[in-house]
């Protein structure tokens, strides 16, 4: 069974201008498609060639051996979970269910949103920042390179890309401002509650 690249959820100068349609064509079809690529080329022929993503990412996890492995699925996962955690016309205070879990655990959306921001522009090099759920309760994480918190027990409930490749064309350096337009304009709460 060879893993598959997702269509993105929307069309590729939907998140303009906050995320260019350039930007889209080689995050999703270039570097979300070699992650996929790789992934295909490293399992074919090996007793994990039928296994599904999340499968591959637990087998791989935390073995030096298959740290290839790991990188390129965790990032499939990783890049499929991102683009549907974004939406044009999307962003600011949540709505639904997260709404009432973000004040009760945070004290309040400005807290989240500050904590959340710390986490993505403080992730030194590549990575990710994340609201999960832990425990029963959420919580902000960030991950270096392909790091990712289902092999830490971890439910993923969003997630913003802070690799350059996610911001460079459209924010050169500048990080903090492609975090905050995301969080602003983009985050699709909707799909936030559905993985409550
Ligand atoms: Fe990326």
């Amino acid at each position: 069974m060879a893993i598959d690249l997702p269509p993105l959820p929307y069309p590729k100068d939907a998140l303009a201008p906050v995320i260019s349609t350039q930007t889209l064509e080689f995050h999703h079809g270039k570097h979300h498609q070699a992650y996929v690529t790789n992934t295909n080329k490293l399992i074919a022929g090996t007793d994990l060639e039928s296994a599904d993503l999340e499968t591959l990412i637990r087998k791989t996890a935390g073995d030096p051996a298959k740290a290839g492995l790991f990188n390129n699925a965790a990032q499939v996962w990783n890049h499929t979970f991102y683009w549907h955690c974004l939406k044009p016309n999307g962003g600011g205070k949540p709505t639904g269910a997260i709404a009432g879990r973000i004040q009760a655990d945070f004290g309040s959306y400005e807290k989240f949103l500050e904590d959340f921001k710390n986490a993505a522009v403080t992730q030194f090099g590549s990575g990710w920042a994340w609201l999960a759920l832990a425990g029963g309760k959420l919580e902000i994480l960030k991950t270096a390179n392909a790091d990712t918190p289902l092999v830490h027990g971890k439910k993923a409930l969003l997630t913003v890309d802070v690799w350059e490749h996610a911001y460079y064309l459209d924010y050169q350096n500048r990080r903090p401002d492609y975090v905050a337009a995301v969080l602003e304009k983009l985050v699709n709460w909707e799909f936030v509650n559905s993985q409550l």
